[in-house]
C-alpha cells in the first residue's frame, strides 16, 4: 500500500545511513507534553528533563514531568470520559472499527514511529520497522477481530435463566517498560480499549516518543476525548507511583521489572487495585545431542541478542549436551562475531546500542565480574570501532559457575552464558535454579523427550525447536517471579472487563 510517508520508508529499507526528516525534527523541537482529554499539557510543576538518543549520546527533545495533580486531572478526565459513555457504552463491534482503525493509522505512519523508537532506544530500524512497529499495529487489528461479538453466556435450570456479560471496569493504569515501547504499550491498549475502557499510560521516561506520537494517532482515529491519555515521568515516587497508587484506578497492567512489581503491589494496595504483572526473566535454551544444530545457533543467536538480548524472553542462559558443546560453541561464537553492530538508523545493522549510559554499566558491571575459570569468548566490550554511545558487542562467556550472579541475575543485555550438561535430569534442575519462571526453548529431534522437559521446566513459555514464535491468542506470562497473571487472547480481555451475572425467575 503507497503511503504518504512512501519514500521515507523506501529510504529505510535503502540500507543507506538515514537522518531525521525535517518533519520530525520540528515536531522534536517541541517538547513532549502530557495528552489529556484529546489536549496536549504542560506540567502544573513546569518541569521537563531530557530524552537522550543512546547511540549518540546527544539530546532528542524535552518531556514533561509530570506531578501528583497533573496525574490526579489525567484519571478525572478518563473518568468523566468513561462516565459520558461515549465509548465505554458502544458495542465492542463498534469500538471495533475504530480499534481496526487504530491499527491503519500505525500502518500508514509506520517509516515515523519506526524511525522515533529506534532514536529513542538505539535499536537498529530493521527492528522497529520489520518488527516492533507492525506487530504494535496487529496488536490492534487482532484484539478487534478477537473481541468484536460480545461474549455471553447463558445457563438455564428448572426456574431460571441466568446470563453472564461483560463489562468496562473504568479507568485503567497502563506502566510499560523502554525495551518495546510502542509494542508492549499496545499489547495492553488494545484490550483495553476493546473491553470499554478509559486508559492513563505512563510510558518509560527513558522511551516516551513513541506513545506520544500514537496519541495523535487516537485523535485521527475518532477516539472519544479523554478516552485515551498519556502522563509522562519517573516511576517510583512520580508519575509511576502517582497513578497506581491513586483510588481512582480501577486496575494497572505493568510490564517492567520484578522489583517495581513488588513496589507497585505495595502501591496498589490502596485500591485494592486489580494488578497483571509481566516481570522479568532469565531464560534458558537447553540444547539436546540430537537437535539440528545449525538451525538451533542460528535461532538462539536472535534468542540472545536481539534487541540487543534486551527482551524479557531472551536467552541468557544456553545449556549444550556435553557431546555438541564445542561444535556449538565455536559454530555459535563464529556467528555472533558476524552480527553487524553500529547505526540504528541504518536497515542492514542488527544490533544497536543499549538503552542508555546507566544500563551499559549496569550490564558492564556483570562482565567485570568474569575472573577465572571464566572467560569471555567474544565481546565483552564496546565494538572498537564505535567511539561513542550505549555500545556493547554480542558477548558469549563459558565457564560460569551457576551461583555466579552473572548465572543468576537478570542482565537485560546482549550477554550469554554456555553451560554443558551431562543428561536430562541435571539440566531440568540447573534450568529451573532461578527465581524467574518465564520462557525456555528447548532443541531435540526427540518430541517425547521434548514434551517431557517441557513440563519439567517451570516456565510460562516454552518453545521447541523455535524461538519467539506467538500467536496472541496463547496465554503469555511468567511463573515464579516472572509475572502474576496471563495476558493474550481471552485472559487479556478477562483482566480488562469484569463479568456480570443476571439472574431472572420465570413465571410458574
Ligand atoms: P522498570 O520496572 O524499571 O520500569 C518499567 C516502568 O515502570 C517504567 O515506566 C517506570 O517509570 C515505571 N516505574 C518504575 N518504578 C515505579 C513505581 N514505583 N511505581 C510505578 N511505576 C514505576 O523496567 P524497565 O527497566 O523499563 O524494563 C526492563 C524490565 O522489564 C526487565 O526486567 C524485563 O524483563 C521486563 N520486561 C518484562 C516483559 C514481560 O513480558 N515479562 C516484557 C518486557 C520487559
Amino acid at each position: 500500500m503507497e503511503t504518504q510517508f512512501q519514500s521515507l520508508e523506501d529510504e529505510i529499507i535503502s540500507g543507506k545511513d538515514i537522518s531525521v526528516p525535517d518533519f520530525l525534527k520540528a515536531w522534536l523541537a517541541k517538547p513532549k507534553l502530557n495528552f489529556v482529554g484529546n489536549q496536549l499539557c504542560e506540567s502544573n510543576s513546569k518541569k521537563v528533563y531530557c530524552n537522550i538518543n543512546p547511540a549518540t549520546e546527544e539530546d532528542i527533545c524535552w518531556v514533561v514531568l509530570s506531578d501528583k495533580t497533573d496525574v490526579a486531572k489525567s484519571i478525572q478526565v478518563a473518568r468523566d470520559a468513561f462516565n459520558k459513555g461515549e465509548w465505554s457504552q458502544l458495542s465492542q463491534r463498534e469500538r471495533a472499527k475504530i480499534v481496526k482503525r487504530l491499527g491503519e493509522l500505525i500502518i500508514e505512519h509506520r517509516a515515523p514511529l519506526a524511525i522515533l523508537e529506534s532514536l529513542d532506544t538505539g535499536k537498529p530500524i530493521f527492528e522497529s520497522f520489520e518488527g516492533d512497529i507492525p506487530r504494535s499495529a496487529s496488536n490492534f487489528q487482532f484484539f478487534a477481530e478477537f473481541a468484536e461479538d460480545e461474549e455471553k453466556l447463558v445457563f438455564q435450570n428448572l426456574q431460571d435463566e441466568h446470563t453472564a456479560f461483560r463489562e468496562p471496569l473504568g479507568v485503567v493504569a497502563l506502566i510499560t517498560p523502554w525495551n518495546l515501547p510502542l509494542y508492549l504499550a499496545t499489547w495492553k491498549i488494545a484490550p483495553a480499549l476493546m473491553m470499554g475502557n478509559s486508559i492513563v499510560l505512563k510510558p518509560s521516561e527513558l522511551t516516551p516518543l513513541t506513545a506520544c506520537y500514537f496519541a495523535e494517532l487516537t485523535q485521527k482515529a475518532g477516539l472519544p476525548s479523554g478516552v485515551f491519555n498519556v502522563v509522562h515521568g519517573f516511576g517510583d515516587k512520580s508519575a509511576g507511583e502517582f497513578l497506581v497508587s491513586d483510588p481512582g484506578i480501577d486496575a494497572v497492567s505493568f510490564t517492567g521489572e520484578t522489583s517495581t512489581g513488588r513496589a507497585i503491589m505495595r502501591s496498589a494496595a490502596v485500591g485494592p487495585t486489580r494488578i497483571s504483572f509481566e516481570l522479568g526473566g532469565k531464560g534458558a535454551t537447553i540444547i539436546f545431542e540430537d537437535a539440528d544444530i545449525l538451525e538451533a545457533v542460528e535461532e538462539t543467536l536472535k534468542a540472545g541478542f536481539r534487541n540487543q538480548g534486551q527482551i524479557c524472553l531472551a536467552t541468557p542462559r544456553i545449556f549444550i549436551h556435553k557431546n555438541i558443546y564445542s561444535k556449538f560453541r565455536n559454530l555459535f561464537v563464529e556467528k555472533a562475531n558476524q552480527i553487524k553492530v553500529g547505526n540504528p538508523l541504518n536497515y542492514s545493522t542488527r544490533m544497536g546500542s543499549l538503552i542508555g549510559r546507566e544500563h551499559w554499566e549496569k550490564v558492564m558491571g556483570y562482565v567485570c565480574k568474569v575472573e577465572e575459570p571464566m572467560k569471555i569468548l567474544s565481546g565483552g566490550d564496546r565494538p572498537r570501532e564505535i567511539r561513542k554511545g550505549a555500545f556493547l558487542a554480542p558477548t558469549i562467556i563459558e565457564n560460569v559457575p551457576l551461583d555466579h550472579p552473572i548465572s543468576r541475575e537478570e542482565i537485560f543485555g546482549p550477554v550469554v552464558s554456555l553451560y554443558s550438561f551431562q543428561n536430562e535430569g541435571e539440566v531440568i534442575k540447573e534450568v529451573n535454579d532461578t527465581q524467574y519462571g518465564l520462557s525456555a526453548s528447548i532443541w531435540t529431534t526427540d518430541l517425547d523427550r521434548a514434551e517431557r522437559v517441557s513440563r519439567a521446566v517451570q516456565s510460562g513459555l516454552v518453545w521447541i525447536n523455535c524461538w519467539f514464535a506467538r500467536d496472541l491468542r496463547v496465554p503469555f506470562g511468567g511463573q515464579k517471579r516472572s509475572g502474576i497473571g496471563r495476558e493474550g487472547g481471552k485472559h487479556s480481555l478477562d483482566f480488562f472487563s469484569d463479568w456480570k451475572s443476571v439472574c431472572v425467575r420465570r413465571k410458574k
